[in-house]
């Protein structure tokens, strides 16, 4: 597949008005970032201080490893630099890395043992795939810390992070989005579910396993592209410009 960094840049431009027209953003903090190909260890990402409603492609950095930008006009902030350069470094399967504090995800990163529960459709997609990080140790604005959690999130492809928020990383934007959009869904029917004080239908491992067994990552992977084109064609005609 030929690659093209335009593409790139507007299906990132994409991503971030997407999560913020879902409110899964958080003032204008928070980061999502795609790996370029070459030169090794670059990714783009936000300027700090724009908002992911405004977002356009041809606005956002390109970065490298070091926190250098050798392309766009703007800063990068510290934990973009630090907890993105880390994963990506430490993940090459990795071609986004997708953080926010979205409130139903981040509440269950707050309940002592939270766990995402096998309790909901949109939670099977997740088993076996969620790590959780139960050391909160302040801003994620150094490289220790971005480190610790790469290393924190392994080979999964979420990672919880204690009194923090989510990190998702995705074979491809489509793929992390459609992860991170399903994540909050399935954290917002189990935190109401819960809610109501009444015990969860647990839905049983060999179940979950079944759900998830071998077809089941082509056809997330399908249906993860058909989501994203069809979020895309809304931003088209809704949002215009943020492929630009
Ligand atoms: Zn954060």
């Amino acid at each position: 597949m030929t690659f093209h960094e335009s593409d790139l840049r507007a299906d990132l431009a994409a991503a971030y008005r997407l999560a913020e027209r879902f409110g899964l953003n958080e003032g204008i903090s928070n980061h999502f970032t795609a790996r370029l190909p070459e030169p090794e260890d670059r990714f783009l990402v936000i300027p700090h201080g724009l908002h992911w409603s405004e977002v356009r492609a041809s606005q956002l950095l390109v970065v490298d490893g070091d926190g250098i930008v050798v392309e766009g006009d703007g800063e990068v902030e510290p934990s973009a630099l630090y907890i993105h350069s880390r994963i990506l470094r430490a993940r090459p399967d990795a071609m986004c890395v997708l953080h926010t504090h979205q409130t139903h995800a981040t509440a269950i990163s707050v309940i002592e043992g939270g766990r995402l529960l096998p309790v909901s459709q949109n939670a099977l997609r997740f088993h076996d795939r969620i790590a959780y990080d139960s050391h909160y140790g302040g801003a994620a604005d150094h490289a220790a810390e971005g480190e610790r959690l790469a290393g924190a999130l392994g080979d999964a492809a979420v990672l919880f992070h204690a009194n923090h928020g989510v990190i998702v990383v995705g074979e491809s934007i489509a793929r992390g989005f459609d992860d991170l959009y399903f994540l909050e869904r399935a954290a917002e029917v189990q935190l109401l579910a819960q809610s109501t004080g009444q015990a969860l239908r647990s839905v049983p491992d060999s179940i979950a396993e079944r759900y998830v067994s071998e077809s089941r990552p082509n056809a997330l992977r399908q249906q993860a592209l058909v989501h994203f084109r069809a979020l895309r064609r809304v931003l088209d005609a809704e949002s215009p410009g943020y492929a630009d």
